[in-house]
C-alpha cells in the first residue's frame, strides 16, 4: 500500500497548472500570484512625517530653543512651505517633509508659546520621526515571488502600488458527488426515516473547497444504483476540472464508484493508502480532469481532503511548491495517545486559543462527525508511536 507521501507525489505528478487569468483585486483573495509582484514605486514614495508635530532643522531644535512657526504642511498636499533656520513647520502624520527640515518633533515635546512660536522641550536627533523614501522598499524591488498566496495582507500591498487588478492562477471548476441510499439532503422537508442520515459530506466538502478560494463548486447526489452513479460521474467529468467523490470507494457490494469510473474511461492512478482514517482513498484521471474518491465516513473524508485534495488543488491553482502543504505549528500535546495500529493515525483536534496546546477531540473514529465541530488541527502519530501530555507535536492547521 502507498504511504501518504507516495500517494501525494503520485497525484502531484499528474497535476499541472490550470493557467492564468487577470482578476479585479477585490476578487483575488485565496488565489496565487501568476507572476512575481514587483513594486513600481518606492514605499514611502517621498520623505514624510511619522508624527503630528513640527518639522525642524535638527541643529536648531535643542531643549529650550524657541522657533518661529513658518506655516503648515498637510498630508496629501504638495510641498507648501520651506523650513528656514530657527523655524518650524506644523506637520501631520504622512505629510511630506518641508524642504530644509531634517527632523520632526512630536507635538507632545513642544510648548506652544503663541500662535506662531513654539519652545522645544527635548532636543531631537537628525532624521527623527521621518519616514524616509524607500525605507520600506524601493521601486523595482520584488515583494513576492510568483505562486505566492493572495491573502488580505497581500491585497493591501498590491493596492498600495495602485494595482486594481492582478494576474493569478485560475481556480478549477469543482463538482462534489455523494452516493448512498441512506443519505438525505439537509434541506429536505421530510423527517428522517429509520436508517437514514443527513448528507453532511456534501456541505462539508463544499465548505472546504470554498475555503481554498474557489467559487465554482456544485454538489450533486445519486443513490446506490449503477446507472445513477454512472450518470453522476459522467455528468461531473464532462464539466469539472476536479471531481470529488465521497462514499462508495471501499469494497462493499454497494460501492459502485469504481465501476462507474472504469465505465467512464477514467484511469485509476492509485487506490488505498496506508493511513487512518482514509485507507480506501482513490485518485483517478480522465483527460485533464482529476477524480478524488474519498471514503464516505465524514472524518475520513475530512482528513483525506486535507492530505490529498487540498494540496493538489493548490498546485493546480499555481501555488508555489513550498505552499502546496500548509506549514505546521508546534504545539504541546494535552492528553496521551498511543497508536497501536499499523497505519499512521491523523488525530483531529483543537489548538487552544492561547495557541500552544493541542487536544485531540472526541473518540477519533472515522464516523464521529460531531467531534469535528471544533477541529482546527491535525497531528500525525506513526504506527506504534506514543505521544504524551506535554510533548511537542507538529499540528497541521485545517
Ligand atoms: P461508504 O464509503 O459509502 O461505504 O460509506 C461509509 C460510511 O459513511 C457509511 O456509514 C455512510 O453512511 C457514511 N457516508 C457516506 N457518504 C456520506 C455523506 N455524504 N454524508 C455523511 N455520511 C456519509
Ligand atoms: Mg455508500
Amino acid at each position: 500500500m502507498l504511504s501518504v507521501d507516495q500517494a501525494r507525489d503520485a497525484i502531484f505528478r499528474e497535476i499541472s497548472g490550470g493557467g492564468l487569468e487577470v482578476l479585479p483585486l477585490g476578487t483575488a483573495l485565496g488565489r496565487y500570484l501568476g507572476s512575481e509582484f514587483r513594486a513600481h514605486r518606492a514605499s514611502p514614495d517621498f520623505d514624510q512625517s511619522a508624527m503630528d508635530g513640527y518639522a525642524v532643522r535638527h541643529d536648531d531644535a535643542f531643549s529650550g530653543a524657541e522657533l518661529i512657526v513658518a506655516g503648515r504642511q498637510a498630508a496629501g498636499r504638495d510641498l507648501e512651505v520651506e523650513c528656514g533656520p530657527k523655524c518650524a513647520v506644523r506637520v501631520f502624520t504622512g505629510a511630506p517633509i518641508p524642504l530644509g527640515a531634517s527632523a520632526v518633533v512630536m507635538q507632545e515635546d513642544v510648548e506652544q508659546l503663541d500662535s506662531n512660536r513654539i519652545r522645544i522641550r527635548e532636543s531631537c536627533r537628525e532624521g527623527e520621526f521621518i519616514r524616509f523614501q524607500g525605507e520600506d522598499h524601493c521601486a523595482g524591488q520584488v515583494l513576492a515571488p510568483m505562486g505566492s498566496f493572495i491573502s488580505a495582507a497581500m491585497i493591501g500591498a498590491l493596492a498600495s502600488q495602485g494595482l486594481d487588478q492582478v494576474r493569478v492562477g485560475v481556480a478549477p471548476a469543482v463538482r462534489i458527488l455523494t452516493t448512498g441510499d441512506e443519505l438525505v439532503d439537509v434541506s429536505s422537508e421530510e423527517e428522517l426515516r429509520p436508517g437514514e442520515i443527513y448528507n453532511s459530506n456534501a456541505k462539508m466538502l463544499e465548505g472546504l473547497v470554498k475555503g481554498l478560494g474557489i467559487n465554482a463548486v456544485e454538489a450533486t447526489h445519486a443513490n446506490d444504483e449503477p446507472g445513477a452513479v454512472r450518470d453522476l460521474v459522467e455528468g461531473a467529468l464532462s464539466v469539472a476540472d476536479m471531481v470529488i467523490l465521497a462514499g462508495g470507494v471501499s469494497v462493499g457490494d454497494r460501492d459502485l464508484v469504481k465501476a462507474a469510473l472504469d465505465g467512464a474511461g477514467a484511469k485509476t492512478i492509485l487506490w488505498r493508502v496506508n493511513v487512518r482514517p482514509g485507507k480506501p482513498f482513490l485518485y483517478a484521471r480522465r483527460g485533464k480532469a482529476s477524480v478524488f474518491g474519498l471514503p464516505g465516513n465524514p472524518v475520513s473524508a475530512f482528513v483525506t481532503f486535507h492530505l490529498f485534495v487540498a494540496p493538489a488543488i493548490r498546485k493546480w491553482m499555481g501555488a508555489a511548491q513550498d505552499s502546496w502543504l500548509p506549514g505546521a505549528c508546534v504545539c504541546r500535546l494535552d492528553g496521551t495517545y498511543r497508536n497501536r495500529g499499523t497505519r499512521p493515525h491523523y488525530l483531529t483536534g483543537q489548538m487552544s486559543q492561547k495557541g500552544s496546546y493541542f487536544r485531540a477531540l472526541g473518540i477519533q473514529q472515522s464516523h464521529a462527525i460531531g467531534s469535528l465541530a471544533l477541529v482546527n488541527g491535525m497531528v500525525r502519530v506513526g504506527p506504534g508511536e506514543e505521544v504524551e501530555t506535554g510533548e511537542e507535536v507538529d499540528v497541521f492547521p485545517v
